[in-house]
């Protein structure tokens, strides 16, 4: 699949499962992932001047404003050769509109957005149980992937914490976050032309697979109408 410049939008509320299926598509198609999410909890983390400000908005699960996360994007686009898939952006109309005018400047296009359905029930317990690795990044969950020790990392042996916008109190505000300013997204996409959905209840690797034979069949017919 190399040589197949796609770009990729995965949508989906919080706890859908962006964030490991981002990693197997990109893993699969070679190309860049860009989530919103990890770069701002990096910056967070690194306490630089953009983390101070992004900080206090994900803790109590509010979306950072949109001329942030704009301008850290568009930095982001500059730097990234080759195909790529946004894991968590756009997530409001202002930042999806945006980005179709700074694509629109450079001569290129989105090839996909694709969704991951789940109900809100199971958002709830699923984000709930969910644990990560401070030292390597992996992902568990208590109840379907738990580590083989308890609060240990399988990879690297580090202490798993839960992140701090993942209590519940915060899940539903992100969920109703989501309903307000991301939802209508799905609108927005599917009057382009460009929306597929698969269902996210399923296993991690059915998902995979059903997302994967959406986007083969866009590589495709991409390479069928050239350009
Ligand atoms: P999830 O998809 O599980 O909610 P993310 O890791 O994508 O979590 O994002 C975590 C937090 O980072 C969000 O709750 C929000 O505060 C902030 N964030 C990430 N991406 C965006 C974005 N595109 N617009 C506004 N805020 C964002
Ligand atoms: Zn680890």
């Amino acid at each position: 699949m190399s040589g197949t410049e796609l770009r990729i939008i995965l949508l989906g509320c919080p706890g859908a499962g962006k964030g490991t299926q981002a990693k197997a598509l990109c893993g699969r198609y070679g190309l860049s992932h860009v989530s919103t999410g990890d770069l701002f909890r990096a910056e967070a983390a690194a306490k630089s001047a953009l983390g101070r400000k992004v900080e206090d908005f994900m803790k109590r699960g509010m979306l950072v404003p949109d001329e942030v996360v704009i301008e850290m994007v568009a930095a982001k686009l500059d730097s990234l050769a080759g195909g790529w898939l946004f894991d968590g952006f756009p997530r409001t109309l202002p930042q999806a509109q945006e980005l179709d005018k700074v694509l629109r400047d450079s001569d290129k296009r989105i090839d996909l957005v694709l969704n991951l359905g789940l109900r809100p029930e199971e958002v709830i317990s699923r984000m709930t149980g969910r644990r990560s690795c401070p030292g390597c990044g992996e992902v568990f969950n208590l109840k379907s992937r738990p580590p083989k020790a308890e609060g240990r990392c399988d990879k690297c042996g580090g202490t798993l914490v839960q992140r701090e916008d993942d209590v519940e109190a915060t899940v539903r505000k992100r969920l109703m976050v989501y309903e307000d300013l991301t939802q209508p997204l799905v609108a927005y996409y599917r009057t382009e032309g460009l929306f597929e959905e698969v269902d996210g209840s399923q296993p991690a690797s059915e998902v995979t697979a059903q997302l994967a034979a959406i986007v083969d069949r866009v590589a495709a017919s991409r390479s069928g109408a050239k350009g």
